[in-house]
């Protein structure tokens, strides 16, 4: 017998796959971490479990409390999706620049959405730091507080880390990823470095976001922008706090689109944007490196998320990044 016990028994153990076109223009295995098959459809089901689970055994989360976070992406959907299954409610912060299509499909999950304007982190009220203040003035209720909170990058220190271990028979030269809250990137790179200090454990970097300038000179000095979503940031967070990073790649959005348009043409996969980067980064490594090299990334969530844009061809055409064909 081999039965998930509901959505909580299903997040995880995600297969590890072979990007076969990669692998053959590289020479090297360019494995992917199939992260879209959680349950919520992305990585972020596992922080958002591990973050739930923590609050309830540290006693802050009662039968019937609420989970709060400021957040337009995979966690909300995440901690939607868990809170139905344990019988707590949801309350999602997020700006109102977000797009009705994710305020929907939250409401449609259960959660209560409240748009707030858009203001920067520095300000009081920016939508992070509101639902961090809304979370403390209600009864039996947590502040996810998953950019901050350490049970998101345990997540992935005690599950993801080990499983990619396993799926290789520690046979992997390289672990690269993009990082959003960091919890993936900073979880499986702890976890690998102490396996084998020898593994090369690299953040990939979209433009726009200060940790590529941070790895190269210690300056968090953010160029250029990217159409890719839940990357990406302007500051450490507590989850990679003290984290091993050996190196940084840097990839634009030209390569991150080239990327997904191959992998769903050539390896029958339809991802979303971070995954471009990922595997943009993942090849640059294998470049780098040489043939015969074992890397591994992550396929953070799908494409049907971002079909108004990465698969719009009008869209695209707009922003000058029409795949050549
Ligand atoms: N890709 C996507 C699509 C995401 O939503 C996120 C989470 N923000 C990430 C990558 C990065 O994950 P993490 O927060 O663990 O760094």
């Amino acid at each position: 017998m081999d039965i998930k016990d509901g959505f909580i028994g299903t997040v995880g153990n995600t297969p590890l796959i072979r990007l076969n076109s990669f692998s053959e223009e590289t020479g090297c295995e360019i494995l992917g971490k199939a992260e879209f098959l959680n349950p919520g459809g992305s990585v972020k089901d596992r922080a958002a479990l591990y973050i739930i689970q923590d609050a309830e055994e540290k006693g802050l989360l009662k039968p019937g409390g609420t989970v709060v976070e400021g957040t337009a992406g995979n966690t909300g959907i995440g901690l939607a999706h868990i809170c139905n299954a344990k019988g707590y409610k949801c309350l999602i912060i997020i700006p109102d620049t977000q797009s009705q299509e994710k305020i929907d499909l939250l409401r449609t999950l259960g959660a209560e959405v409240r748009p707030v304007p858009a203001v920067p982190y520095k300000d009081p009220n920016n939508y992070v730091k509101l639902s961090g203040r809304v979370a403390q003035e209600m009864d039996n209720a947590i502040w996810a507080n998953q950019f901050d909170n350490l049970a998101n990058r345990n997540a992935h220190y005690e599950t993801t880390g080990p499983e990619i271990w396993e799926q290789t028979g520690g046979k992997i030269d390289g672990w690269v990823a993009a990082t959003g809250t960091g919890g993936t990137y900073a979880g499986v790179a702890l976890f690998l470095k102490e396996k084998n200090p020898d593994i090369k454990c690299i953040v990939a970097d979209p433009m726009g976001s200060g940790l590529y300038s941070y790895v190269k000179t210690g300056e968090i000095s953010p160029q250029g922008n990217s159409v890719t979503e839940g990357i990406g940031n302007s500051r450490i967070t507590a989850n990679m706090e003290g984290v091993p990073i050996d190196d940084a790649i840097q990839v634009d959005d030209h390569e991150a689109i080239r990327v997904i348009y191959q992998l769903l043409s050539q390896d029958g996969l339809f991802m979303g944007g971070s995954v471009g980067i990922n595997v943009g980064a993942a090849v640059a490594l294998a470049k780098e490196m040489g043939p015969g090299h074992t890397i591994v990334t992550v396929l953070c969530d799908g494409g049907a998320r971002y079909q108004s844009r990465l698969y719009n061809q009008e869209w695209l055409s707009a922003k000058g990044l029409l795949p050549q064909q």
